[in-house]
């Protein structure tokens, strides 16, 4: 089987192969990794191996803190603004699909509408979706910072410059993080809920830059504060310690795979031969555009429509399972996140291949 579900998302095999090995015997313990408690020598000591894992992969410069919070993606949609916004801030949201979008609604639910100005960054040009950024620093405004998603799940958008902003960068790399190299030090904060290229979903990771915990913060939840997050080593209560677990599994995984130079390469590899199939076949149709086109989250439409039903059912057949697009946009979504293997990739353009010929 070949998982193109967007998230909760397929996991690396040999990643959950250790696991399953572990599971009721953890490091030699007699017990599963579950029940054991999270200040014990030997979980601290996989929390420490995890930050060290993920500051090596992503260069994670020593003024940035690392946090393993609750509340996955829309946690953060909260928790940023409650950390930041305090009672007289105000920031800049860009949108450029559903996931932006929903990020402005809930920080415009917390901290009014008058505190949160909104920048739709996404045309139609010739038929297709293209990301126009726009130019952030002729904007005379004092924002706490800006934010974006520069990888939209739903609609298959990618962002790949990154923002020129006088403002920190607050970026929802949940559908993207550890699928490229990117430069930390271009971000105030990067967040992720964790269902995609991490692990378990209700995790998420949060790298936030040490000067923006000095920002006045609203009272909230303990839980989601960043300060007591930092102060308390992500521990001010009971974390999810299986999905901290698999996610320093998946650390692991990816350091023993080349890194994440090594899954960038795979990924344009894998992405290049999809969106190469969708563009020869005039069965198939792309609408995003070339330079926006999602590595991660591929989407496309049948040009005929009334074959959608028949595509999935004999798609998954197939043994290629998850490939129906988001509700919100109907047509087709394949998900190629790290865990996905190029063999994935080729089966699907195969079946593709072969359904065009069979139904044109
Ligand atoms: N942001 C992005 C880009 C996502 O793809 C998702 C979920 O798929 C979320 C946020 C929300 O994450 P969660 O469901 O963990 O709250």
């Amino acid at each position: 089987i070949f998982n193109f579900c967007a998230g909760p998302a397929m996991l690396p095999q040999a990643v959950m192969q250790k696991a399953q090995k572990e599971l009721l015997d953890w490091n030699g313990q007699g017990v599963s990794v579950m029940e054991v408690s999270h200040r014990s020598k030997e979980f601290i000591a996989l929390t420490e191996q995890a930050e060290s894992d993920l500051r090596q992969l992503m260069s994670i410069p020593s003024n940035y803190h690392v946090l393993f919070m609750h509340g996955g993606g829309r946690g953060q949609f909260s928790a940023v603004v409650n950390n930041f916004l305090g009672n007289d801030g105000k920031a800049l949201y860009l949108v450029d699909g559903s996931w932006s979008q929903a990020a402005v609604e809930e920080a415009i639910t917390l901290a009014g509408e008058n505190n949160v100005d909104t920048l739709n960054i996404v045309d139609l040009v010739d038929g297709v979706k293209q990301v126009c950024l726009p130019d952030l620093s002729v904007i005379d405004k004092d924002y706490r910072y800006v934010h974006y998603c520069p990888n939209e799940t739903v609609d298959g958008i990618e962002i790949f410059e990154n923002l020129n902003s006088p403002w920190p960068v607050v970026a929802d790399m949940s559908s993207n993080i550890l699928s490229r190299n990117i430069d930390v030090s271009q971000f105030g904060l990067i967040y992720a809920g964790a269902q995609k290229n991490i692990g378990p979903s209700g995790l998420s990771i949060v790298i936030v830059r040490d000067d923006l915990l000095a920002l006045p913060s609203l009272p909230q939840s303990s839980i989601m504060d960043y300060r007591l997050a930092v102060k308390n080593d992500s521990m001010y209560n009971t974390p999810p310690t299986f999905a901290w677990y698999l996610a320093a599994e998946v650390f692991s995984w990816l350091k023993a795979s080349g890194g994440v130079t090594q899954m960038e390469q795979a990924n344009i590899k894998k992405a290049q031969r999809l969106y190469q199939c969708i563009d020869e076949l005039d069965f198939y149709v792309s609408g995003v555009a070339k330079q926006n086109r999602s590595r991660m989250n591929v989407t496309f439409q049948l040009a005929n429509e009334g074959l959608d039903g028949l595509f999935l059912e004999q798609a998954k057949a197939a043994g290629l399972v998850a490939l129906k697009g988001h509700r919100s946009v109907g047509g087709m979504r394949a998900s190629l996140y790290n865990a996905m293997p190029i063999e994935g990739v080729d089966a699907l353009v195969s079946f593709m291949k072969q359904f065009a010929a069979e139904n044109s």
